[in-house]
């Protein structure tokens, strides 16, 4: 395991923020990035990152991480800080009142530019080409405050890979998980070793929010360029709602960590022998179906 700090502050800043990660496997194979709590006070999903982590250094000293993954237990340092009359409150930068899981970059218009004339027959060659592409706009991405250069590092780690799993937590909720219409297929084995009760879909859920930043450029680019250069749905990015936010134990922590790990086996990212998947526990059903109630008490 490596662990890597990143200085998310201002030189000669006031505060001193850091994000940590750590890194198993190496580069080369199928990548996962795996972040939890990008809301701050979402212990639910920073316990099932812990549990993650320590399993993973495990699988990692048997030898069983044959791609790459990246896990952030704690993926907003500076939303940790914002407690106001002893209340966490990690959802919105106080600063400038944005939602820690909007605002990320949608390269789809540059991308759609650059790839003119530089795309074939092969797909897994035009993935290579694209992912090319991202890390370079990325790395030119200039952040004005600390919250975007979170929001950078964060992405950084994220945009070229094969897996990306956002986990959060609602105030209250059942396990459930938001992914891109073209993802439905890829996601539902995570819905049924995860015991989902939703599979919400969407082509776009507006905002630019995390998972979708990282997965939508590629159906977009898709429609775009047509058959003749095809572009598949490269990264199945996934927001896994784990509850609410009091349903803390160790033991769904642990239940929900062995089934994001048998999904990275699914994927190719682990060798976990064959991994025997359970029955459906929901269908996909489209995020514009869901409808808002207000309880009068
Ligand atoms: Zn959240």
């Amino acid at each position: 395991m490596q662990t890597d700090k990143h200085l998310i502050s201002a030189a000669h800043g006031s505060l001193h923020v850091e994000l940590t990660s750590y890194r198993f496997g190496k580069p080369g194979g199928k990548k996962a990035y795996i972040q939890a709590a990008l809301h701050a006070d979402e212990v639910p999903a920073m316990l099932c990152a812990q549990k993650l982590r320590a399993r993973l250094e495990e699988l990692e000293a048997q030898g069983k991480v044959i791609g790459e993954v990246i896990v952030v237990p704690a993926a907003n340092p500076i939303g940790l800080a914002q407690v106001i009359n002893e209340r966490p409150f990690g959802r919105f930068d106080l600063s400038t009142g944005i939602n820690f899981n909007r605002g990320y970059p949608h390269y789809f218009e540059r991308l759609k530019t650059a790839l003119e004339g530089r795309l074939g027959a092969d797909a897994g060659e035009n993935v290579r080409v694209i992912r090319g592409l991202l890390r370079e706009y990325v790395a030119e991405w200039r952040p004005h405050s600390d919250t975007v250069t979170l929001k950078k590092a964060l992405f950084q780690m994220a945009i070229d890979a094969d897996v990306v799993l956002d986990l959060h937590c609602e105030n209250e909720a059942a396990l459930h998980l938001y992914a891109g219409t073209p993802l439905c297929d890829a996601v539902q084995p995570l819905a049924d070793l995860m015991q989902a009760s939703a599979l919400l879909y969407t082509l776009g859920a507006g905002g630019e929010p995390f998972d979708e930043a990282c997965s939508r450029l590629w159906w977009d680019l898709a429609a775009h360029f047509g058959a003749r250069d095809p572009v598949p749905p490269a990264c199945i990015a996934v927001t896994v709602e784990l509850r609410g936010e009091v349903s803390v134990s160790h033991e769904l922590a642990a239940r929900d960590a062995e089934a994001i790990l048998q999904y990275l086996a699914v994927q190719g990212v682990l060798d976990l022998g064959a991994v025997a998947l359970p029955p459906p526990s929901c269908v996909p059903t489209p995020l514009e179906g869901s409808e808002r109630l207000d309880a009068p008490h």
